[in-house]
């Protein structure tokens, strides 16, 4: 079904024809037509299906004849739970705003930078991407108001109640008028997730989208069982032997992500760490110059794992197991992505061998661990 069919205006139509998208992916041939009839959403569908841009393109449609509000009357709010993905869900709006026959003015809001250029940005926005925590925030300065809002979206429903959002999202849903339609995006149907879905969904059309099994077939999985001393020396020589480009490092906590960035650096191997604990101006410079193909590795706790967007990802290493299942899959999903194959690589202590088992179950794809005494040091 081509883009013209699901009801979308012709400025957008070729404006996404010059991103060069050919066709619409599943999650956007189900949800445009829903949303562009008013109808509250739930989407189940995973990063990388497509799903920002099958929100942001109705609602910049419906928001014709709409922008003219008065100053700092928002009309839409996208909430996150990340300040990379706020920054990642606005671009789209920006990639698909240029050229609109109307005014339209989005703006993304986010902890761990200073309030007030966010307070003079808000002039005139029509479409907040925000982080729960500065949005209230701003909202106790007075900086917008919500009564011409008429569209919430919570994208990524499930991560921002497992980061502890559950509060805030509710202070915030007191706050808007009662009519409005509702999306909701999760990559998971927790409990919770179904808890907001009925408190604050009405009748919703429910789509629901799997993560692809050929997307998972399409990365090439290795794992090694390595010591946890080894697990640095392994790593150096994979990327140096191999000549690896541009590499994302997974660890399990902030100190060892720097632990390995700077074991990295001392061996000549340009890396950076990007996690909460550093400074927000310094991870957008490391995530930006990481996707430019500037820095060569960069090691990240699993903030990084979800929903942020880099294409053509050649290879991704698990440093450390993450607890859960689904954040693997969210990690090594950063490969293998758009249909390019992609490398994923995991490093498995003798102690985690069982949960490694627990893992692969659940993704239900095998994969063979070498002993990585046979390649260490070989040479
Ligand atoms: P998302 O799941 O929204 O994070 O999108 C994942 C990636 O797919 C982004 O790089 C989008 O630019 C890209 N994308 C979204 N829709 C399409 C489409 N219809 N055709 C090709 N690429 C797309």
């Amino acid at each position: 079904m081509p883009f013209k069919a699901l009801g979308l205006a012709p400025y957008l139509i070729k404006t996404i024809a010059k991103q060069g998208f050919k066709k619409p992916t599943p999650i956007q041939e189900k949800a445009i037509p829903l949303v562009l009839e008013g109808k509250d959403l739930l989407g189940i569908a995973p990063t990388g299906s497509g799903k920002t841009a099958a929100y942001v393109l109705p609602i910049i449609q419906m928001l014709k004849g709409k922008t003219k509000t008065k100053n700092r009357h928002l009309n839409v709010l996208v909430l996150v739970p990340t300040r990379e993905l706020a920054i990642q869900v606005e671009a789209v709006f920006q990639q698909f705003s240029a050229g609109l026959p109307f005014l339209f003015k989005s703006l993304a809001v986010y902890g761990g930078v200073s309030i007030n250029p966010q307070m003079i940005g808000m002039q005139h926005v029509n479409v907040l991407v925000a982080t729960p925590g500065r949005l209230l925030d701003l909202h106790a300065s007075n900086a917008m108001h919500f009564n011409a809002l008429t569209i919430l979206v919570l994208d990524e429903a499930d991560k921002m109640l497992n980061m502890g959002f559950k509060k805030e999202m509710e202070q915030l849903f007191a706050l808007l008028p009662d009519q409005r339609q509702n999306l909701l995006f999760s990559a998971t149907l927790s409990q919770e997730v179904q808890h907001i879905n009925s408190v604050l969904l009405h009748d919703p059309s429910i789509i629901q989208i799997e993560a692809k099994k050929e997307s998972i077939d399409l990365i090439q999985q290795t794992a090694y069982l390595v010591s946890p001393e080894k697990k640095g020396p392994l790593l150096r020589q994979l990327i140096q032997n191999n000549k690896w480009e541009q590499v994302l490092v997974f660890t399990s906590s902030v100190h060892r992500a720097d632990q390995v960035a700077h074991k990295l650096r001392k061996n000549d191997i340009d890396a950076e760490s990007i996690h909460s604990k550093v400074s927000q101006a310094s991870r957008r410079e490391n995530l930006a110059n990481f996707k430019a193909g500037k820095l060569r590795v960069l090691v990240a706790t699993d903030l990084l794992g979800r929903g942020i967007d880099i294409a053509f990802l050649p290879h991704v290493i698990n440093y450390e197991l993450p607890r859960s299942p689904k954040d693997f899959i969210h990690r090594i999903g950063r490969t293998g992505r758009a249909k390019h194959p992609g490398d994923a690589i995991s490093f498995v202590a003798e102690e985690d061998k069982h949960h490694f088992k627990v893992i692969q179950k659940k993704m239900k794809s095998w994969v063979k661990l070498i002993n990585a005494d046979e390649i260490i040091f070989a040479q």
